[in-house]
Order: C-alpha cells, then structure tokens, then sequence
C-alpha cells in the first residue's frame, strides 16, 4: 500500500514562495493498494494534482473518495478534481452525515449557482453517494482490495477519522485530521484510541497538529490539536510512524524546519508532512 500527500495545510490555502518546501494546498491524500484499489480522502486543493496523478495511471477507471468533514479547506478542491469531466470515470463519494448535511447535499450545493458555472447533473463522470453510517460495526467497508473503518472525531460541527487497512500484505494507517485532543471526551479518546490499534496497531498515523502547545490556550475550542498530542498518542500506542500534518497557515517554511528539528530530535519515527511526500507501508 502507498500513500500520496496531495495537501497538508490547515485552514486556507497559502501560495507564497517561503511556504513551497512543506506545501501550500489543503488536505487530500491518495492511497493505493497493491491489487490497484484507489482512495483519495478528502478533496482540498491538493485533490488536483492527485487527480491528475489518477488520470495517467493505466489502472482501473474508478476511485472512491471519502470526506472527513465539510468544513471548506476540506471540501473546495473537489470541483476541480478533473476526472469529474471524464466520461470513463466512475467515482463514489462517500462520508458521515454531519448535522443535518449528507455528502450528496454538500456537492450539490458546492457545484450550484452562483458558486460554480457547472452543476452535478451536467459531470460527465458516473457519480455515487454514500452516506456512511455512524461506525464501522466491526465489518468494515472493502474497496479493491483495502478495508475501511472509521470513528467520530471532536471538532466543531464534527469530524471522521479514518483507517485503512490492506490484508493482502498487513499494511495500514489512520489518518484523524481536525480533532481537538485536549477537549475530546475520554469515550472520545478512547474510540481514536482503538481505531488505532484494531484490528492490530497502525503502521503510520496522520495525525493534526495544527499548533504548537506553547500557543494551544489561545486556540483552544478551534478544533485542532498539538504536535506534542500526536507524539505522545503515538508513542502511547506503539505506532511506528507519525506524520503531523494541518499546518498553520501563519507557519512559512522557515516556521515548520525548526519544529521539524524539533520533533525528530524528540522521536525520530515522526516528522511533519509535506506535499508530494510518498509513504510505502508494509507490514
Ligand atoms: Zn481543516
Ligand atoms: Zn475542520
């Protein structure tokens, strides 16, 4: 199994040259299983190069995209994911109810007027929407070759944490972005907790680390956790690797090498995420 990082920015999208090295492009990643199974989770302005990325490759024509939450730096790359304009595509997208929302309400309102000049009905791709139920249950989702489970994360408005595991080779990672540890509930933690090692400890963990805990109290109840959180959730669980990602956009390159030397000093098996970062995980 392989992780692509399309997006590793918190909040906004930043463009300016100082923020190039770790990545200016919201969350999205791209997970590929050995047998050809494709997910992309979800689709802030890093989907666009992974959809280009999809485009070219020669396998199968149908990915599935899973949504965390809908807050917009998680949702506004989705109209420009290009294979929602080829007709050889067949794409589900799949997520939590959250509040009063579906995954299917949320891309129709997205692609309307006056927001977009095209609307669901006019993609050429075959679209499929699933509203996922509250929890896996024990029987996960299965896609080409991988399995999908998931729990609810403490963030305003409420998030998904996904697992994704491959059985053909043991390989796995969680991925909780937007989650708020240090307000997270104990049955909140604890469902986190398993996710992370059930049906066995994760090979690598995404995990946000918007902030830094030094600065956390004046960001408390904005939805996001430390980098201190994640290192020590990590280390607690006995995972193998970290990858910290969510970037403050207030954070330029020069910013995120000295936490990074930080962290790695700490525990090497953790760093902060960047964009285009490959991962091979194998059990
Ligand atoms: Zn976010
Ligand atoms: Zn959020």
């Amino acid at each position: 199994m392989k992780l692509i990082i399309g997006g590793v920015r918190g909040t906004n999208t930043v463009a300016q040259p100082d923020f190039v090295k770790y990545g200016g492009e919201t969350t999205s990643l791209l997970i590929e299983s050995q047998a050809g199974g494709r997910i992309l989770i979800d689709a802030g302005t890093g989907i666009r190069s992974l959809g280009a990325r999809l485009a070219e490759d020669p396998g199968s024509r149908s990915v599935l995209l899973l949504i965390t939450h809908y807050h917009l730096d998680h949702i506004v790359g989705l109209p420009s994911l290009g294979l929602l304009y080829d007709k050889e595509w067949r794409i589900k997208i799949a997520a939590q109810k959250h509040q009063e929302f579906d995954v299917e309400s949320i891309m129709r309102r997205i692609m309307d007027k006056p927001f977009w000049p095209l609307q669901v009905s006019d993609l050429a791709a075959s679209i499929q929407f699933e509203s996922l139920p509250a929890a896996a249950n024990g029987s996960p989702l299965r896609w080409d070759g991988l399995e999908i489970r998931w729990c609810p994360l403490h963030h305003p408005g409420g998030c998904t944490a996904y697992r994704i595991d491959e059985p053909a080779t043991g390989a796995s990672l969680v991925f909780a972005t937007d989650v708020e540890w240090a307000e997270s509930s104990e049955e909140e933690q604890s469902l986190l907790r398993a996710l992370c090692v059930q049906p066995k400890p994760a090979d690598l963990l995404l995990m946000d680390a918007q902030y830094e805990a030094s600065e956390y109290e004046k960001f408390r109840g904005w939805g996001h956790s430390t980098w201190e959180e994640g290192l020590a959730l990590a280390t607690s669980l006995g995972i193998p690797r970290l990858r910290l990602i969510h970037h403050d956009p207030q954070k330029n390159d020069e910013a995120l090498d000295r936490l990074n030397a930080e962290i790695t000093t700490q525990a090497p098996f953790a760093s902060l995420a960047r964009s285009s970062e490959e991962l091979n995980l194998s059990s």
